[in-house]
């Protein structure tokens, strides 16, 4: 997709990529042996990070720490990934986490069916649009009808299941990009990665494949450990492993990546309203809704937060609240605010436990990418996990008026179940037990008109699955019962952070090249999450600037401020070069002045500009800006400008 670069310039990921590679941002996992002659199978998407992807990925964690966890008084717990499958067969993920894909049984390939129809309709309406544009190209050109078609199709390409994708895929005869093969129909794939715990491997496991489980298993001893104070949040940062079909798009699609998620714990009465909501109320959010999807466009609309929850088209308050929470950080750590929007998700596309949900989506090369899901997943979690471990986990609150409640109850002659259905017995009590009121009412009419009911049960000792009580054993009354406390299920608000998504994004986001010279790139990190803050670099190799250097770099030490010391012998500009491109913001420079007056000076990334003050000077400016109580304006405006040669033209 052609994307800008920070300045507008047109951005080239082939450029941008070789450079994240040439400063080790981050490397293909396993590189030697991916090369080496006898090792075979797909190991796609896997990725190691390099010191300054390892730094930037540090602190963009440690800023969503103060933000989210810091900000909120959220619980933070560290869960493990390996998780027993029953946790997730409850959760629904063993069932239901899973893709379409399709097989091109000539070349042996799996295709997500999703991104397989996606990446052809895009490629032909590409073709179209240049042979639009160039009368000479017939050939490509499509009648508008179809072009219309594959733009509508695009637009809601998440809203498609397996079959209806088999009927794109045949329909518009969309083959395997790669030697134009025919594909089979889609299959649904889990993508959890599947392992066995101990040496007898008698218990299945899955690597989770969100935090989330496990936080919803702590959820009552976390209860607890707020004294029952709801709301409440919980939060976990660690990894997570998905087995995706294709990886591709370099970090933004890999199979084990870090994710930082909230689970935040709401009463369901009281409309899901947030006590901070009103801070955020005035924030405007480019919002791309549901029916817009499905209308066929992608138009965003932009409206304040307020107005979004008033009018309904974001649910509640809490659901609103962290959608401009998210914007406020994704702004803070150096996206760019005019490729960040927030897409509702269509209702096929939901995940199994999700009622509403939102995705920030951050604009890169590769297209509009999720980094961000916000979904309501109301009571689900607990209450699937509460039933299939009998531990409610469930809210009690003392009531502030007793409350009346009339209801049927069905009452079982136990002196008489026993001996009549022996080993039955705990069966038909379940099944007696888990009838709502609605049916209990219906069966109370029922009795006192056949004097026998018929219950439907777990499969008895005689193959029935339903059991008849006849009055004698069974009575169903209306009664009435006064509560003090109120029980409750919380519901549950989940903004979950993909953090390898969000770094890539970003550091598109801030890339750009001098306008002198196409070669020379920049990332302009804001200083907050750049991975060193200064370099400290010495004119030459000089052994008398030595001393200076060792000196600085130990005061900005003291200081806690990440620095690099640059003593190799390359010109100063190179120096400078090599550190715009790690996003460096600040450097200093020795030089001989220095070793006459004391005096250094101060260059910033961006404007290339510098200023010359003495060392206590400039080391009380680098601690202000990292701690971003000035801005370089303010330091630039009050310390002396140093006007001597550019350093970065050599
Ligand atoms: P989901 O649970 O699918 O909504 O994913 C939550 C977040 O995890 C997404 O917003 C992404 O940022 C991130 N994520 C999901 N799958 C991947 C992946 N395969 N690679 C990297 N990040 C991912």
């Amino acid at each position: 997709m052609a994307t800008t670069t920070l300045t507008g310039g047109p951005f080239s990921r082939s450029q941008f990529e070789s450079l994240l590679k040439r400063r080790l941002f981050y490397t293909e996992a396993f590189e030697i042996y991916r090369t080496s002659p006898n090792f075979k199978g797909d190991n796609r998407g896997l990725f190691d990070y390099g010191p300054p992807g390892c730094a930037l990925l540090a602190n963009i964690v440690n800023e969503w720490r103060k933000h989210f966890v810091i900000e909120e008084n959220m619980l933070e717990i560290d869960t493990t990934a390996i998780t027993p499958e029953a946790v997730l067969k409850t959760s629904g993920h063993v069932d239901k986490f899973a893709d379409w894909m399709c097989k091109d049984p000539i070349k042996g390939e799996y295709l997500r069916a999703d991104h397989l129809v996606e990446s052809v309709l895009e490629t032909r309406l590409a073709h179209h649009r240049s042979a639009v544009a160039d009368s000479k190209q017939k050939n490509d050109k499509l009648d508008d009808a179809t072009a219309k078609e594959y733009e509508e199709i695009l637009a809601k390409i998440d809203n498609y299941d397996g079959p209806e994708l088999g009927q794109l895929i045949k329909g518009f005869d969309i083959r395997n990009p790669n030697g134009n093969g025919e594909v089979q129909d889609p299959i649904a794939f889990n993508l959890m990665f599947k392992s066995t715990i101990g040496p007898s491997a008698a218990s299945p496991i899955y690597l989770r494949p969100e935090t989330a489980q496990g936080q919803f298993l702590n959820f009552r001893k976390l209860l607890d450990f707020c004294q029952g104070a709801m709301p409440f949040a919980s939060a976990c940062i660690g990894k997570s492993y998905r087995n995706e079909i294709s990886p591709r798009s370099g970090l933004l699609r890999v199979r084990e990546f870090l994710m930082a998620e909230i689970e935040h714990f709401v009463d369901p009465e009281g409309n899901k309203n947030h006590e901070r909501f009103h801070e955020v109320a005035a924030i405007e959010l480019p919002f791309l809704d549901k029916d817009t999807q499905l209308s066929g466009k992608t138009t965003v609309d932009t409206m304040s937060i307020g107005k979004a929850v008033e009018t309904k088209l974001v649910d509640n308050e809490t659901l609103g609240y962290f959608l401009a929470r998210v914007y406020l950080f994704l702004l803070k750590i150096g996206a760019d605010w005019s490729k960040i929007r927030f897409r509702q998700h269509l209702a096929n596309e939901m995940a199994h436990y999700a009622c509403d949900c939102w995705d920030a989506e951050l604009l890169t090369s590769y297209g509009w990418i999720e980094c961000v899901g916000c979904a309501d997943r109301s009571a689900y979690d607990l209450s699937v996990h509460s039933k299939a471990t009998g531990t409610p986990l469930v809210v009690k609150e003392a009531r502030s008026e007793p409350l009346e409640i009339t209801e049927w109850q069905a009452t079982l002659e136990k002196k008489l179940v026993g001996p009549r259905f022996k080993k039955d017995a705990k069966k038909i009590e379940a099944a007696v037990a888990s009838l709502g009121q609605d049916a209990l009412g219906s069966l109370a009419a029922e009795l006192a008109d056949k004097a026998v009911i018929t219950v439907p049960t777990e499969e008895l000792a005689n193959g029935n699955t339903s059991v008849d009580l006849s009055l004698e054993i069974c009575s169903i009354k209306r009664v009435t019962r006064v509560e003090n406390t109120r029980e409750y299920t919380p519901n549950v608000i989940e903004p979950s952070f993909g953090i390898g998504r969000i770094l890539y994004s970003v550091l598109e986001h801030v890339h750009w090249h001098r306008e002198k010279d196409a070669a020379r790139q920049v990332l302009s990190l804001p200083v907050l999450v750049a991975p060193t803050k200064v370099l400290v670099a010495p004119l030459s190799s000089n052994a008398n600037f030595k001393p200076v250097v060792k000196t600085l770099a130990g005061r900005l030490r003291a200081l806690g401020i990440a620095n690099n010391v640059d003593s190799s012998g390359v010109t100063i500009g190179k120096k400078y070069a090599r550190n715009d491109e790690l996003g460096t913001p600040l450097g200093i420079t020795v030089d001989f002045d220095t070793l006459n007056d004391g005096s250094i000076t101060l260059r910033e990334r961006d404007s290339t500009t510098q200023v010359r003050a003495s060392q206590d000077d400039i080391l009380e400016a680098i601690k202000s800006i990292v701690a971003g109580t000035e801005t370089w304006d303010q330091i630039s405006s009050r310390l002396p400008i140093f006007a001597g040669q550019s350093q970065d033209e050599e």
